[in-house]
Parts: structure tokens; sequence; C-alpha cells
């Protein structure tokens, strides 16, 4: 697509993914509840599960006419009676989610399910937070923080995406590439192995610049001071840090 119509803002770019892929994604998430564990494993299982709470809500709404309230009604029945069903396929994939969850199986109402989407979203920031934390790599991120709305600086795993709004396309694939590392940083460009050469050690993956230390994304821009004009463009940036404002944290790169 992009050669077709270049860079695609952000925006824009999330409208077309919501309105023309999302629904492939999620097709019959309502009715068909994943309950396969390498399924449940998967980021994009919390977005079909939202959508079947979001069914379910619909289902409890009073409404004596909706026949699909009577076979939810059976469902439960089939539940307390410990046979296969809807309701258990999906208290099974709560429960079995990364971050597990508790659906009751009785008392639901709309304002219970209203409840449980709101701890799905805490689940996958949870579940979120401790991929980003666990990777070897996503260093970056693992140290990003953000002031809440009370100042205080906080770790949040699903940024409100200041910089995917970063408005200069070359810029903005820039620096999200630094952050997923997906660069040509010798960090990540010697783990891979090539056409006569295996991948090389991380310890031996060494600053093309300094040769002293690991060139990963905090050395390359934060802390290597072999190369002048790198050096030069660091300290004027930094200086210009504190009249960017207040969320700007004052603190020590990691090391
Ligand atoms: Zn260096």
């Amino acid at each position: 697509m992009s050669r077709q119509v270049g860079s695609l803002p952000v925006h824009e770019g999330r409208m077309l993914y919501t309105t023309r892929v999302d629904p492939h994604l999620t097709s019959g998430a309502e009715v068909v509840i994943d309950v396969v564990k390498t399924a449940l494993q998967r980021l994009e299982v919390y977005r079909r599960l939202d959508l079947t709470l979001r069914y379910l809500h619909h289902v409890l709404l009073p409404s004596q006419s909706l026949f699909v309230r009577a076979a939810f009604d059976e469902c439960v029945r089939l539940y307390s009676a410990n046979k296969a069903s809807w309701l258990g396929d999906l208290i099974h994939s709560l429960r079995h989610l990364p971050m597990p969850m508790i659906l009751p199986p009785t008392g639901l109402t709309p304002t219970v399910i209203d409840n449980v989407r709101k701890d799905l979203q805490q689940s996958m920031a949870q579940s979120l937070a401790a991929s980003i934390s666990g990777s070897n790599k996503l260093v970056l991120l693992q140290y990003r923080v953000e002031r809440n709305n009370e100042g205080r600086l906080i770790f949040r795993a699903n940024p409100q995406g200041e910089h995917v709004m970063v408005k200069n396309p070359k810029h903005r694939i820039a620096l999200i590439r630094l952050l997923f590392s997906s660069h040509p940083l010798v960090i990540e460009h010697l783990e891979w192995a090539e056409r006569r050469r295996q991948p090389i050690h991380h310890h031996l993956r060494l600053c093309r610049l300094c040769q002293l230390e690991v060139e990963n994304e905090v050395h390359a821009v934060l802390t290597c001071t072999s190369h002048e004009p790198i050096v030069i463009a660091r300290t004027r940036f930094l200086s210009q840090l504190p009249s960017l404002g207040t969320g700007i944290p004052t603190r020590s790169p990691p090391s």
C-alpha cells in the first residue's frame, strides 16, 4: 500500500485496519470462543474476548423478547450440570489468559459484565507489561515512564502513543524502529546468521565507534562518546529538554 499512497498517517492507518482487517480477525468472536491454549497466549484474544463480553452484555439487557436470552439461560443450566456450553468456554478462556480472570457463572448482570470488561483491559495491560519486561530487547520501552494525572512518573504498558503521533513520517518510522528493535544497530544486526557468518554472541556485539561496549539502543543514542557530531547533537538535544515541558523526566538514562 505504501507504494501506492506513500506513508500512511497513524490515525488513517488505524481506521483502515479497523474497517478492513479487524473484521476478518474478529469474525464470529461472539459465537466461537477461543479455547485452545496457544490462541489464548496471543494478544489478539483480548480483542475477541472483549467482543464476546460485549455481546453477553447485550444478551443480559432486560428484554423478554430475546430468544437468545432463553438460549443463554440454557447455557447456564448446562454449565451448572458440568456439560459443555458457550458459558463454560468463556469462563475457561478468561481463566487461561496470561493474566487469569474469573467470570462468575451465576448472578451475571450488565453491570457485572461492564466490570469484567474493565478487568479485561487491566489483564491485557498487565500481560503487555510482562511481555515487555521479560523481553531481552525493548530496553527503551522497559525504562520508559510517563506522568499520570497526579504528576507521578509511572510505567504504562500501553501509552497513548505519543511516539506514533510524530508527524514527520521518516522520524516516526525511525523512532518506532528504535523502540521495537527493528534497527541496524549491531546488537540486532549480529543476532542473525548470514551467509558465511553465524550469529555473534551478545557480549561480542561491540560498538563500531568505540569498541568498548555493546552497541545497543541506549549506548548508541545516549552514552557513546566516540563520535563528536553525535555528542554535540545529543548535548544540544538534552539542553532543550527542560523547555519541552514538565512531562520530561529529569533522570539519568539506564546504563
Ligand atoms: Zn560506542
